[in-house]
């Protein structure tokens, strides 16, 4: 159940509603938007008697909500959710970000060279995998402990804040300095792992399931949010379809639709979504356009003998290019 405020209620009459609230054994999410206030209740509301709130001076309206997602609704909370990743980045609520990176960390060489450029070009965030999820055993699984050392020199050297895929809750605390945690697409419904997480007070970027739907999407946010962090950036990075000819099926109208349920922020990967690098351009502009808060991209500065997903890296100066234009296109866009 969601209760509006009337604009001219005090302080004080909106604190007796919620300690009453709290006292029917009810938890309260409360937002307090530009132009109202919005207290959400969650917990077995049944007991509620509906009329009785509504009948109150200080209430606008209320309504019942029938989403098994509460914390990450937009009802809940009309307004966009800004998260301050540290180092001067924000995303969301018209703030836009690109995250740019290796797929793997692979060395100190290669990281400083792709972060220098990266942050030239305007990438706001450096991304890296320290622990890689791959479909072979035998693949390269990442250097673990000591990519995360090599990123968080990589993140004192350039300033740019860093975001790494988490895989197991054991490693936890190599994360301390990490400026977002990535849940990668295998682990989104790795529920335990959510838990943990929601434990921290670490933005999370959670990236959509390989066949996931987009409410399982915001249960997985959910889960992290009941447990108290509600830092959360949605990523959109395609979800396997029929088709062969693109690694996975970039769904753009998850972004409008994502934020139509959600004052979550939501960025788009077009680089795992289409896995060709010469179509992370056309997706980065298409994304923008379609209003995602930013985009998270493979670089590589040798794509050809990448450790891993060298087939959808593009160049430092390639980078450019698509960043050049997506900035191009948000001026527009804004205008
Ligand atoms: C990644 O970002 O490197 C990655 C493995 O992404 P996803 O979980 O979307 O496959
Ligand atoms: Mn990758």
């Amino acid at each position: 159940m969601i209760i509006v405020i009337k604009k001219d209620s005090s302080e004080k009459q909106v604190k007796n509603l919620i300690s009453w609230i709290e006292s029917q054994d009810l938890r309260v999410h409360v937002s307090t938007g530009e132009y109202n206030t919005v207290i959400g209740l969650i917990g077995d509301t049944s007991k509620i008697d509906a009329d009785l709130i509504e009948g109150l001076d200080i209430v606008e309206s209320i309504k019942k909500l029938s989403e098994s997602y509460k914390k990450a609704n937009r009802k809940f909370h009309p307004d966009d959710t800004v998260i301050d990743i540290g180092g001067g980045v924000k995303i969301g609520g018209g703030h836009f970000s690109i995250m740019a990176g290796p797929c793997s960390v692979e060395s100190k060489e290669q990281l400083t060279s792709i972060a220098t450029s990266v942050k030239e070009s305007g990438a706001t965030v450096l991304r890296g995998g320290a622990f890689k999820p791959r479909t072979s055993p035998y693949d390269f699984q990442g250097l673990k402990a000591e990519g995360i050392q090599l990123l968080l020199e990589a993140k004192k050297q350039t300033g740019l804040p860093i975001v790494t895929e988490i895989m197991n809750i054991n490693h936890l605390d190599l994360f301390e300095n990490v400026d977002i945690i990535q849940v990668g697409a295998r682990n989104m419904q790795n529920f335990d792992l959510l838990k943990e997480l929601g434990g921290t007070k670490k933005p999370i970027l959670l990236k959509r399931g390989l066949a996931n739907t987009l409410k399982e999407l915001l249960m997985s946010a959910e889960y992290i949010m009941a447990g108290g962090n509600e830092n959360i950036i949605l990523c959109e990075r395609g979800i396997r379809s029929f088709d062969t000819f693109t690694r996975n099926t970039l769904d753009l109208s998850a972004v409008p639709m994502l934020k139509e349920y959600t004052h979550l922020p939501v960025i788009v990967d077009p680089s795992h979504a289409t896995g060709i690098s010469r179509l992370v351009k056309p997706m980065s502009l298409a994304a923008t356009a379609a209003g995602a808060d930013g985009l998270i991209i493979e670089v590589h500065n040798d794509p050809v003998h990448a450790l891993c997903d060298g087939a959808q890296s593009l160049t430092p100066a390639q980078f450019k290019e698509v960043a050049d234009k997506v900035f191009k296109l948000r001026k527009v866009i804004k205008d």
